[in-house]
């Protein structure tokens, strides 16, 4: 593939009389000139590639993957590649929104309504599905209805910490997105 991007380069170069490649990285120097950099995750999926951020003014100017990363090496997929739109894009969801059982229309809550509700609903379930004894007697003390799935952004301690609190819970259908 090296080679083919190679030859590619070299046609663009000796048809149009400079080389494209050059051109488009002083393109790209000056978009992110002077801007600071953070480094982060994407947040698509477990493979973990990690991502550059690029801003100016408290704005995000830039995302790119981290070619100092052994995991992608500076590539991304089609999905990380759109990461920017994950904080700029115009149909971003910016607001806490809940629609009752039966309703048609979203309606926009707080964050401390949308955590209550969630921990009463855990409460809820876990209280009516709590299993004691299974059916061959046994002491088992599990949840049997609520199910838990990690995300791939979590770090190492995010994870750990998630797994103990469900465990803890009695919950027995744990899973990771990583598995998915
Ligand atoms: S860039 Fe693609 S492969 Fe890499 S973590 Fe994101 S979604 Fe996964």
């Amino acid at each position: 593939m090296k080679l083919g991007a190679a030859g590619a380069g070299g046609a663009g170069l000796s048809a149009l009389g400079f080389d494209l490649a050059q051109a488009f990285q002083v393109k790209q120097s000056l978009h992110i000139s002077g801007a600071t950099q953070s480094h982060s995750l994407c947040p698509y999926c477990a493979v973990g590639c990690a991502l550059i951020t690029y801003t100016q003014g408290g704005k995000i100017v830039q995302i790119e993957g981290d070619p100092d990363s052994p995991v992608n090496e500076g590539r991304l997929c089609p999905k990380g590649a759109s990461a920017m739109q994950i904080a700029t894009s115009a149909r971003r969801v910016e607001d806490v929104l809940y629609r009752a059982p039966g309703a048609t229309q979203w309606q926009k809550v707080s964050w401390d309504d949308a955590l209550n509700k969630i921990a009463q609903r855990v409460k809820d379930s876990r209280d009516r599905t709590f299993v004691t004894v299974d059916a061959n007697g046994n002491t088992v003390n599990r949840c049997e209805g609520i199910a838990f799935a990690g995300g791939a952004a979590f770090s190492t301690e995010e994870g750990y910490f998630a797994a103990k609190v469900m465990r803890a819970l009695g919950l027995v259908h744990l899973e990771q997105q990583a598995r998915v």
